[in-house]
């Protein structure tokens, strides 16, 4: 299905990502960093998409990425990783499709990676994905939730309005004050 131009700009307008550690935004590929567990039996865990160091608000040793002293005490595991810039555009989804036929990741880790970065504006709506189904804007999930984008349209949509309409309350409330 061909998306109208404005269901396009909307899902291109919602650029960047958002990490998991910090929940705040990674506006460039260059502030952010792919990390997962490497287990001593080889298996990897917890791939995830947080900020590169120097670009995390949170600071500290380790910012926004693994402790690794944790990770190494926890299990004996240890962190590999890699910048967000090696994992977008066609040779990211390419490195993403080899880490697949590694057969080391658990598959909703990667497929959820794979959403993140190369389907437009699944990243922000995956956020307000549970809150679209309880108002009825999306039915109720099958075991695998692969979104086609018209639907993933009608939560940035949604997500849209109801940030709209808190701003217009917000805006009412101070009125109502002074
Ligand atoms: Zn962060």
């Amino acid at each position: 299905m061909t998306l109208p131009a404005e269901d396009v700009l909307l899902t291109s307008a919602a650029t960047g990502w958002i990490c998991d550690k910090c929940g705040e935004p990674i506006q460039t590929a260059a502030d952010g960093w792919v990390q997962w567990i490497t287990a001593r039996d080889g298996t990897a865990r917890q791939l995830s998409l947080v900020h590169h160091k120097p670009a995390s608000p949170l600071g500290g040793r380790y910012g926004c990425q693994f402790d690794e002293d944790i990770v190494r005490r926890g299990d004996r595991g240890i962190v590999s990783d890699n910048s967000l810039v090696e994992f977008v555009g066609p040779d990211g989804l390419l490195y993403l499709m080899q880490m697949i036929k590694r057969g080391v990741f658990p598959l909703d880790e990667i497929f959820e990676m794979i959403k993140r970065l190369h389907v437009p504006g699944y990243e922000h709506a995956r956020l307000h994905f549970e809150n679209a189904i309880e108002a009825g804007i999306l039915g109720e999930p099958s075991d695998d939730a692969f979104y086609t984008q018209e639907q993933i349209v009608r939560v940035l949509r949604f997500e849209e309005s109801i940030r709209l309409s808190r701003e217009a309350d917000a805006y009412y409330e101070e009125k109502m004050d002074l």
